[in-house]
């Protein structure tokens, strides 16, 4: 999670900018091509009609990732240039399949499908885990990056959580993986503790998305700045998810502040250092266009 950005602009248009880089990199605004119909899919407060499952990609060996458009079905990312490889996820199968269980478990409200199986050639969101940026070579210091479009569901696109950057630490790698995937799903940052799209450190509960109505932050600067870049004054992750992928009725009513106890602090699982800069989410490039799929 990091990144910089010019969060908002007079009559900014849906692919406004948000870029995600280090501090002491200056965002730059990039025009991209908009779309004269963009289409329900382009909604700014969601639909219900984006696809609604989530591959969590665990790099067993490594990850290829091609720059250009956007395409989780074809490896390709507009956050990096060339072809890249990021490492392998190094924590095994204990800890990736606690990784696989924390994030259904804080999906588990909605009616998407959390799988760490290759869907293939169907459409899908993907959150590559594994490696450092530097494999992507993109700056030190961010922990996750995904596309963003103020707001704008993303399909068939692939976020990434750098688990070498966080150590074996379930808590933090769930908090971020929920995090950028919530991005995807077109969740802004927000201030509300407990919900995945905060900044502020784990205390006692696993992160998740919460019944809230938080106001938003800009990353950059972490000072209040309207959600969605300047659409609405507050973001409800919980809402807004049941509203856009719809509510698993065993999840009737949410999860709310559930009690989901983090476990007992380990040297193994130390804490990590995310604000400010540790997220970056980008729209300057033409990420948000209507796909032909
Ligand atoms: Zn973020």
């Amino acid at each position: 999670m990091s990144a910089s950005g010019i969060r908002f602009v007079p009559d900014y248009p849906a692919l406004a900018i948000l870029v995600g880089i280090l501090a002491g990199v200056v965002p730059a605004l990039a025009a991209s091509p908009m779309s004269p119909d963009p289409g329900p899919e382009t909604n700014p407060l969601g639909s219900p009609t984006a696809p609604t499952l989530l591959y969590l990609n665990r790099c067993a060996g490594n990850c290829i990732v091609h720059g250009g458009p956007d395409s989780a079905v074809n490896n390709a990312s507009s956050l990096i240039s060339g072809t890249r490889t990021l490492l392998g996820f190094s924590y095994g199968d204990e800890s990736w399949n606690a990784l696989v269980k924390c994030a259904r478990r804080v999906y588990a409200p909605y009616l998407i499908a959390v799988t760490d199986t290759d869907p293939g050639n169907v459409p899908h969101r993907e959150v590559m885990i594994g490696g450092t940026p530097g494999n992507l070579g993109l700056s030190s210091g961010i922990l996750g990056i995904a596309p963003w479009a103020c707001g704008t569901p993303l399909l068939n696109t692939i976020a990434f959580v750098f688990s070498a950057a966080h150590g074996d630490n379930i808590p933090e790698l769930c908090w971020t993986a929920t995090h950028e995937s919530g991005h995807l799903i077109g969740l802004d940052h927000e201030f509300h503790q407990p919900d995945s799209m905060s900044y502020d450190a784990l205390t006692t509960q696993f992160k998740h998305f919460t019944n809230f109505d938080s106001e938003c932050f800009d990353q950059n600067t972490g000072q209040q700045t309207p959600c969605y870049c300047g659409v609405a004054s507050t973001q409800n992750t919980d809402l807004r998810l049941a509203t856009d992928l719809g509510r698993d009725r065993v999840f009737s009513d949410g999860m709310g502040e559930d009690p989901w106890e983090l476990p007992p602090p380990s040297p193994s699982a130390p804490l990590v250092n995310r604000s400010p800069l540790s997220c970056g989410t980008r729209t300057d490039r033409a990420t948000s266009l209507p796909l032909a799929w």
